[in-house]
């Protein structure tokens, strides 16, 4: 069975499951119900008391969604975990449990589009307002942080630009103000980064990514630092608000964790490759990747990621028209806005993923028009390289 002493990469395996207690399924049994029957009224009634554990509804818990969220819980290094039918669930989740009415949530300068538009709901619903901060010294943390700031949510590398901050710095200010920090760590995955062990109180993550890695399924995780706070949660927003996961795709990212640091390693010896090239492009004006020694953030990446991952941005020059032309040009790289997935995917965040971001403020965030994000899959190197090289020589002609 399992045990503490585990390394991360056997409890991707072999976390919260014993092939005992289902008939030696040497894989986790699909719990494809949304309710459970009683043997008695009583029994009813107890697993309503909470006096006796077992399944009453799906929504308020299911034994293959628990597997998940018991590994997951592991895996970021919490007490306990909450999946959810998307990363949004999860942001919208956390965000309800730590605000009310008035209150104030400093975040990262760059963060993800959807996470950006919640934000603006609940600045007009509840005038819960925020800001967007570099937040890249103690000084200019402690300057945004307000008498009603509640919540501090950071990303980390930020999107599209991988720009760094620095967790450890952030939870320790914060904590001096009594303020829960919650990190999106989507980008990094569970394997290159836990933001729990740098202090921070919660970790989401949009699983559609990494953690499924096959891009066949929505879904969202949140860990906290304690049980009984993530249980609260469940019984409360997760029950009441309904932003569940289905069992069967709880069941496709058990079957993904499976191979996450395999996946990651490949993902980060393909980016490392394609950064070499990049590096070789007369075309190409910058390039932004975590694991670069010229990133004037290396140090930081270092101290809190274990490998660079496998996203990279660069720019083109010649602005959106050669942007467009050489991704027009691609033959194997997709063209698509996700990331995380086997195949190799590029999109062009100014008229993508960030094309609702007002033009001055895109271009403060370093989203130029020429910027190009790469989510590197897992194909043999060589190939990808050679498509790349393949569209750049076409972008000359
Ligand atoms: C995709 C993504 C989300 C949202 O997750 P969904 O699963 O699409 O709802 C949140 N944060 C980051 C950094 C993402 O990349």
């Amino acid at each position: 069975m399992t045990n503490e002493k585990l390394q991360k990469e056997t409890l991707y395996i072999h976390k919260g499951y014993h092939s005992n207690l289902h008939h030696g399924s040497l894989t986790v049994p699909l719990y494809q119900t949304s309710t459970f029957a009683f043997e008695t009224a009583e029994q009813g009634a107890r697993r309503f008391e909470g006096e006796e554990a077992g399944g009453i509804y799906s929504r308020l818990g299911n034994p293959t969604v628990h597997v998940l969220e018991e590994r997951m819980a592991a895996l970021e290094y919490g007490e306990g975990a909450l999946a959810f039918g998307s990363g949004m669930a999860a942001v919208s989740t956390i965000l309800v449990h730590l605000t009310k009415a008035g209150d104030h949530i400093l975040c990262t300068r760059g963060i993800y589009g959807c996470t950006f538009g919640l934000l603006n709901i609940l600045k007009e619903k509840y005038n819960i307002t925020h800001d967007l901060s570099l937040l890249a010294s103690e000084e200019a943390i402690e300057a945004a942080i307000k008498p009603n700031t509640t919540c501090i949510y950071i990303e980390t590398p930020i999107n599209p630009t991988m720009e760094i901050v620095d967790i450890e710095m952030i939870t320790k200010v914060a904590k001096k103000h009594g303020i829960p920090v919650v990190v999106d760590n989507t980008f990094s995955s569970p394997y290159l980064q836990n933001p729990l062990q740098l202090g921070a109180d919660f970790v989401l993550h949009s699983a559609t990514k990494y953690i499924n890695g096959h891009g066949d399924v929505i879904a969202g995780i949140l860990v906290g630092k304690q049980n009984e706070e993530i249980e609260a949660i469940r019984m409360s927003i997760q029950k009441d608000y309904g932003g569940i996961i289905s069992p069967f795709d709880a069941w496709l990212l058990i079957r993904g964790l499976k191979t996450l640091h395999v996946r990651m390693d490949r993902h980060t010896q393909n980016a490392e490759e394609i950064l070499s090239f990049l590096k070789t492009c007369d075309l190409v004006e910058n390039i932004y990747y975590p694991y670069d020694d010229q990133n004037p953030q290396f140090e930081i990446a270092k101290k809190q990621m274990k490998a660079g991952g496998g996203l990279i941005s660069f720019t083109v020059k010649g602005g959106i028209k050669s942007a467009q032309k050489l991704m027009n040009e691609l033959k194997l790289i997709k063209i698509a806005v996700s990331l995380g997935d086997a195949e190799t995917l590029i999109q062009h965040p100014a008229t993508m993923t960030h094309s609702v971001v007002p033009e001055k403020e895109r271009m403060e965030m370093g989203i130029t028009d020429g910027l190009l994000r790469l989510s590197v899959g897992l194909e043999n190197s060589t190939d990808l390289i050679e498509d790349l090289q393949s569209a750049f020589s076409k972008l000359k002609s």
